[in-house]
């Protein structure tokens, strides 16, 4: 994967594309072997491009096919092969057409959008003037030139190179899927899952700790006798049975959607005290949420201490939701949290403790909070024995 641009290598601009890509090849089965910035300069670009055709049967670029002396990815892929760029007249008239639309006369320096190298084909670009190359080497190795703006880069892999791709040469199955979970370290999850679940190539298990979860991936691909996605099924499995209790999402579901689940059609009001606002952040634009309000003032934080119940009572009438949720962080070297969740049948109060203080602190107050309504709505469906309850209406 190379990324072309110097304002990705001084970064001006963050290299989006390449990370993309590559989760979407691996999914596909494909290995990266790497993904590497480069600047306008035609000296490194052909030597990144010759580089992976020496190591890869892949070599994909974004950006640099730009009408502009500083857009270079044709040259340094031409120089790569070994071979002289001609105008092809089909995509010179073409791209003329389009300024033509416009009203303008087509500038002398985008006749270069109309190269091509012997074995390439131009990929039409739908929301911009360069179009992307596919280039066949005679070896069966493969080159693809795509533009740096994602938006013209996203269309152009997913209508022309993608199929291109998946119709020759990308053969191996592979199928993955992330267990996020909740109130479980990545080190204690070491001893739940077993060592030689985790070393384990095929399927493979690993995690990975993130602000809101750590998160489970099992990807495995097909071995002959089982399917990708059976191989995946089975794990998987195991693993709910393993460490099922902290699990709270599947995928890319956040913690929004993971409450939205065990909400149910209820609704949610809320009010949050010394987060900054963390709580809306983390569940704003949820159709569930009918009213956040966030007091900052500290002599609030100090009075709400002995009455949060009280607060989320208030917040659930004044929203006119089903649920009223209370959070109170206040910070030492930690966050110490408390929450209280309101409902018509009564008020009930829990603390919680997150580490670190300051942003991080407030933002962990707020997934704490989430996490103990999550489970505080999964026991109130079944019991509410074992919930710490301080006070009941
Ligand atoms: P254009 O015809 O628009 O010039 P191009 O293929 O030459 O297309 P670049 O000039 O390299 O593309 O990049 C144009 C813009 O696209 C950049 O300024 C940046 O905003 C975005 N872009 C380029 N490369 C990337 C990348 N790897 N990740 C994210 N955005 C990118
Ligand atoms: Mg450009």
């Amino acid at each position: 994967m190379l990324a072309v641009g110097s304002e990705l290598t001084t970064g001006t601009t963050r290299d989006t594309n390449s990370g993309d890509l590559a989760r979407e090849l691996t999914a596909l089965g494909v290995r990266v072997l790497r993904n590497v910035a480069l600047p306008d300069d035609l000296a490194i670009a052909t030597s990144a491009v010759a580089g992976g055709l020496a190591d890869a049967d892949l070599v994909v670029s974004t950006g640099g096919l730009g009408p502009t002396p500083d857009d270079l990815t044709r040259e340094a892929i031409a120089a790569a092969c070994g071979l002289e760029p001609r105008v092809d007249a089909g995509l010179l008239a073409g791209i003329e057409a389009m300024f033509t639309r416009r009203g303008v006369a087509m500038p002398e320096a985008n006749t270069k959008q109309a190269w091509l190298i012997n074995g390439a084909l131009a990929l039409p670009n739908a929301h911009g003037s360069a179009p992307g190359w596919w280039v066949e080497r005679p070896d069966g190795q493969v080159i693809i030139a795509l533009p740096g703006p994602p938006r013209e880069m996203w269309p152009m892999w997913r209508e022309h190179a993608l199929p291109r791709l998946r119709s020759g040469r990308l053969g191996v199955e592979r199928a993955t899927h992330t267990l996020r979970l909740s109130g479980v370290g990545e080190s204690a999850l070491v001893a739940l899952i077993g060592e030689d679940v985790l070393r384990a190539s095929n399927p493979q298990v690993a995690t990975y700790a993130r602000a809101d979860a750590v998160d489970v991936v099992v990807s495995a691909v097909a071995d002959g006798r089982l399917s990708a996605q059976a191989l995946v099924d089975e794990t998987v499995s195991r693993l709910r049975t393993a460490v099922g209790e902290f699990i709270f999402a599947d995928g890319d579901q956040t913690w929004a959607d993971a409450l939205g689940g065990r909400l149910d059609g209820r609704t949610l009001a809320t009010v949050e005290l010394g987060t900054a606002g963390q709580l809306q952040a983390l569940l704003g634009g949820a159709p569930y949420l009918r009213f956040g309000e966030l007091l900052a003032d500290e002599d609030n934080v100090h009075h709400a201490g002995n009455d949060l119940g009280h607060y989320a009572e208030r917040v659930r009438e004044v929203g006119h939701a089903d649920i009223g949720v209370g959070l109170l962080a206040r910070q030492d070297k930690d966050t110490h949290v408390r929450i209280a969740i309101a409902t018509a049948d009564g008020t009930e109060e829990m603390s919680r403790v997150a580490f670190l203080a300051g942003d991080e602190g407030r933002r962990r107050a707020a997934i704490a909070c989430a996490a103990a309504l999550w489970s505080w709505l999964g026991n109130a469906d079944v019991s509410q024995a074992d919930i710490p309850t301080v006070r009941k209406a």
